[in-house]
């Protein structure tokens, strides 16, 4: 069998959408299973669509995500360079040969003339298609004399070539995901290959650096599969069907609802990341928001996009990046649209989230205090860690579910008020405080035989205290275990935050 050798072709001209790390990752688990190599190519060849930063932005997602390539533009290889723009004076002799060959022809027609075409075909409620259909009335080396078609490329008048689509003729893609897909020529038009100006088109360049660079199959979106006649086509027709790779395009992610393909549009409108990572675009300042600002970890997230599209007969669905390389195949692939479910992105970063070592989630939480200038030492927030971890869903909620073990409520949860504080409740408050301050050392066992025996003296239920006295540590009816927490936080602080809880509720 030959090398595995396959790539991530994407086009710089904006954010990478998660539909498109999906296909990186797909690649990259193929490869790695294969034991074959991976690479990175960057498709510029439409400058129109060229947005700066955007390749940047590609590289540094796919690096958060923890996919790597063995060869492409920003790690070089034998096929360098990897960016199509550097690789402009390769294709010429292809578009030549395809000339020569009869494959394809120059094209005069202007952009104006085609245009009026278009509309005239559009007020027939037709579509205009350049194609065999309508090529031999229009301005091309099909139909002018040669005599004229040398004189005008001499004058150095601006011109395409285009394929030569053939006529009557069933092109067949053999899909590894979708089986034999058969197309009728007549339903494809002579699609430009390169243009004057010394730039291929997606097609041409596409086709040629995928033989170059010996790629043996091509994962890609499904919204490229309208073009792989075309492609098919162009291997023909350039003497290369025998090395032509494998086709497999891959399910469209779906909005949650199913309808359609999921856009950024979807994102803001149901508060989800359609992106990696943030982006600021260049131009409008437009900021969208990332996977990796909003607190999802890399190995959740691709855990979660791996499961789109893909999936094996059992239910198991928690895999580490090296499980997925283990039980990655292509024949299990699904053909239909996978739905996106922002709940189950954030569900596998909970539970990644959760099974972190406290050490690590301590390392969040510091940086997230630090910018808030508290101070704390490893040992508190682990202690901390080790408290709410398993409440915790994103990153940010370490703070979020945590923030009374760093300082007093300032405000306390009215409906809780209303519900817990009674009339006796500060004396029982009172008489609390002097039991804390006798226990010793004030540690969770101590704490909890203390108070057992305190509330049974009083012949109260344990409810009855411990609701105020959250109400005085936290401020609302929610966090980790009460007794617990004091042990924590210390008793100076569960003191001073009573007193003032009774000090404040009693203005
Ligand atoms: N440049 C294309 C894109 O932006 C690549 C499609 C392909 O993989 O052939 O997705």
């Amino acid at each position: 069998m030959r090398d595995v050798r396959v790539r991530f072709a994407p086009s710089p001209t904006g954010p990478l959408h998660i539909g498109g790390v999906r296909t990186a990752l797909y690649n990259y688990l193929f490869a790695r299973k294969m034991g074959g190599k991976f690479i990175l190519r960057i498709e510029d060849t439409d400058q129109g669509r060229f947005v700066p930063g955007a390749e940047q932005y590609i590289i540094d997602s796919l690096d958060w995500c923890g996919i790597t390539f063995d060869e492409g533009v920003h790690v070089g290889g034998p096929h360098s360079p990897y960016r199509q723009s550097e690789r402009k004076e390769l294709y010429h002799q292809y578009a030549d040969q395809l000339v020569k060959s009869g494959h394809a022809y120059y094209a005069f027609d202007s952009t104006e003339e085609l245009d009026e075409l278009r509309k005239e075909y559009e007020s027939r409620k037709q579509t205009f298609q350049y194609g065999p259909a309508t090529r031999l009335g229009l301005r091309n080396s099909l139909t002018l004399p040669v005599e004229k078609v040398q004189e005008m490329l001499d004058s150095g008048v601006h011109y395409v070539i285009r394929i030569r689509i053939p006529e009557n003729e069933v092109i067949h893609v053999n899909d590894l995901i979708r089986g034999l897909v058969s197309v009728e020529s007549s339903l494809l038009d002579d699609k430009v290959l390169y243009k004057s100006d010394g730039m291929p088109t997606y097609h041409l360049a596409n086709v040629v650096d995928d033989y170059l660079m010996e790629i043996s199959h091509v994962i890609r979106g499904e919204e490229w599969l309208p073009s792989a006649p075309l492609h098919v086509l162009l291997y023909r027709y350039l003497g290369w069907e025998s090395v032509m790779p494998q086709f497999a395009h891959l399910p469209l992610l779906l909005k949650p609802d199913g309808n359609g393909k999921l856009s950024k549009r979807d994102g803001d409108r149901l508060g989800f990341p359609v992106f990696p990572l943030k982006w600021v675009d260049p131009k409008s300042g437009e900021v969208s928001s990332g996977y990796r600002e909003s607190g999802y970890l890399p190995d959740a997230f691709m855990n979660m996009l791996a499961l789109l599209g893909w999936h094996l007969d059992s239910d198991k669905e928690l895999f580490s990046m090296n499980e997925l390389v283990e039980a990655f195949s292509i024949d299990r692939c699904s053909k239909s649209g996978a739905k996106f479910d922002p709940e189950k992105a954030k569900w596998f970063n909970h539970h990644y989230l959760s099974a972190k070592p406290i050490k690590e989630l301590a390392s969040y939480l510091k940086t997230q205090i630090e910018g808030k200038n508290i101070e704390a030492s490893e040992e508190y927030l682990e202690q901390v860690c080790s408290l709410v971890h398993e409440r915790v869903v994103l990153i940010p909620d370490l703070y979020e579910q945590s923030h009374f073990f760093f300082h007093a409520p300032e405000t306390y949860d009215e409906k809780v008020v209303a519900k817990v504080w009674k009339t006796d409740t500060p004396s029982l408050l009172l008489e609390l405080i002097k039991v804390l301050q006798s226990i010793e050392p004030f540690m969770l066992v101590n704490l909890e035989s203390g108070i057992k025996q305190f509330v049974q003296d009083k012949e109260i239920g344990m409810g009855q205290l411990m609701n105020p006295l959250r109400l005085c540590v936290v401020g609302t009816s929610a966090g980790p275990g009460m007794m617990d927490m004091m042990a924590v936080i210390g008793r100076q602080e569960i003191i001073s935050r009573i007193n003032l809880c009774i000090i404040k509720l009693n203005q």
